[in-house]
């Protein structure tokens, strides 16, 4: 029995991924009464990885995620339970809405689009933004035959099954590239819209089945949690709230910025702490456990005498690269009235930006009364060019977009430029097998736990959920571990 000294966790990466789990393990372990001492090392001078939020005075620039989904509760649930409560902050309902670009004009993405399919007929009938035959294939899908073959596929695949190229290329493909920076022709059906798979198999129609589920849980909702309809939420001060909102709860953690591991280690058989980790600072700290919270191909590294194999399996997730713009333009300046959240770029009308978002429309809070405040997303798989350019070209692309798509011609009072190399992870065809063949060759290595958004989905609540259950089962490991 091991009951004296404290069980020894290193948790390698300061991003949501390793400051949840920290944060989980520490309550696993004070609820089960384990004792735990742990080291979370961060390569970069602060925490928060991919979330990056910057105050200007009342003006909040998010260069990473600007909000969290609650259709999976996890980011909504352990805000709540950190006591953030009353700093959660919803997109304004009020100016609700997302564009597409349709040969160079701003077409109202009619609504019940949003899921990826045409859940309500009436305004995808009327919608210009597809043709007549592009609506006729689409509510083809209601007779369409189910996929005859087992196995994956691509979401453009799926969707062109289903719904027809026009919608795919028009609705679901910008989407994809939004959420994925990704290749429709490569992601994963099963991974990245399981839903939609998951209506074909049990209805057939993608389109009946997504109606019916609605009209299900519509009156769910009604009888059991009223009002609690899916929403985007951010945090008053910008989403870095979470991340200082965990590293407050943190009592047993040591944080360490700007040291990085460099390497994990078996060590000799009669040490009694089972992991050695190398870090950049030329220390050596020993380990009962180690979570690998950083980025597969960063893991891959890290591990790579430890478990070649491992290490190759890991090398396999791809990732593309981004980049934000943020420009805040002087309201009275600005000749147009803008509509909806935010607008999407199909790949057919060229140009760099995938995308936009009316930060100041979504979250006024975010903005003064007189600024008016637009993110826009640039790159997305296999085309990182862009990474070269300066932030006054990838700026001067923003301009050329917001000129040439809405008429904003007036010079920005603030930009602010974020760069994320290999930042958002590809779970293309066969991300699933691959996934189960990581953690199959993981299980060779007890006490080593693989977490964040490589794995299970790219999103906050994701992140935060794959951190738990990496929490989880490493507390279980030290409770057999500590009986045997
Ligand atoms: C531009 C952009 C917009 C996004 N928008 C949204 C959104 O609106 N909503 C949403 O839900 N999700 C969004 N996402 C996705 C989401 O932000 C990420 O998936 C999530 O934040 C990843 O968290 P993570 O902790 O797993 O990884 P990361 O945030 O990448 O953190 C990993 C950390 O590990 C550190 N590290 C790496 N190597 C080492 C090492 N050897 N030693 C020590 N530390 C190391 C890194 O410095 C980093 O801090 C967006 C992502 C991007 C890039």
């Amino acid at each position: 029995m091991q009951e004296s000294r404290p069980f020894e966790v290193v948790l390698i990466g300061g991003g949501i991924s390793g400051l949840a789990s920290s944060y989980y393990l520490e309550q696993l372990a004070a609820s089960k009464n384990i004792p735990m001492h742990l080291t979370l090392l961060e390569t970069s001078g602060r925490l928060g990885g991919k979330i990056a939020t910057e105050r200007l005075g009342r003006v909040i620039i998010e260069g990473g995620p600007d909000s969290f989904f609650t259709q999976k509760p996890f980011a909504l649930d352990l805000c709540r339970e950190i006591g953030l409560s009353s700093e959660l902050d919803e997109a304004d309902p009020t100016t609700r809405g997302t564009y597409i670009l349709n040969n160079g004009k701003p077409v109202k993405l009619p609504e019940g689009t949003e899921t990826g399919m045409p859940s309500k007929l009436r305004p995808f009938m009327s919608t210009d933004l597809i043709s007549f035959p592009g609506k006729m294939r689409a509510l083809y899908d209601f007779v369409a035959p189910r996929k005859k073959s087992a196995g994956d596929e691509s979401v453009g695949s799926f969707i062109a099954r289903r719904l027809g190229g026009e919608f795919l290329f028009k609705i679901v493909e910008p989407m994809y590239a939004g959420i994925y920076a990704g290749d429709v022709y490569q992601l994963s059906a099963e991974s990245t819209i399981p839903s939609l798979v998951a209506l074909e198999r049990n209805y057939r129609s993608i389109i009946h089945g997504m109606r019916s589920e609605i009209r299900k849980r519509s009156g769910q909702n009604r009888e059991k949690r009223p009002g609690e309809a899916p929403k985007f939420i951010t945090l008053k001060g910008g989403m870095i709230g979470i991340v200082e909102g965990l590293r407050s709860k943190l009592r047993q953690t040591d944080i360490v910025l700007n040291e990085g591991a460099t390497g994990i280690f078996n060590q000799p058989k009669d040490n009694s702490r089972k992991y050695l980790i190398t870090t950049s600072q030329g220390r050596k700290i020993a380990a009962d456990s180690v979570v690998l919270a950083v980025p597969a191909y960063a893991a891959a590294e890290l591990i790579k005498e430890l478990s070649p194999g491992l290490s190759r399996l890991l090398s396999e997730i791809k990732y593309s690269s981004t980049a934000t713009v943020t420009l805040g333009f002087p309201k009275d300046g600005t000749a147009l009235k803008l509509h909806g959240h935010g607008i999407l770029v199909p790949r057919t009308e060229k140009g760099m930006v995938t995308g936009c978002t009316w930060e100041s429309s979504k979250w006024p809070d975010h903005s003064t009364e007189d600024i008016l405040l637009a993110r826009c997303y640039i790159g997305w798989f296999g085309h990182d060019e862009f990474m070269a350019y300066d932030d006054a070209s990838l700026v001067k692309e923003a301009r050329i977009f917001l000129e040439n798509t809405f008429g904003i011609m007036e010079p920005p009072v603030l930009s602010r430029v974020f760069r994320w190399p290999m930042a958002l992870p590809q779970y293309m065809v066969g991300h699933q097998g691959l996934v189960r063949r990581i953690e199959s060759e993981n299980r060779s290595l007890p006490g080593l736990f693989l977490t964040g958004s490589a794995y299970h989905g790219v999103g906050v609540p994701d992140c935060i959920h794959d951190a738990k259950s990496a929490a989880e089962a490493l507390v279980n490991y030290l409770s057999v571990d500590r009986l045997s």
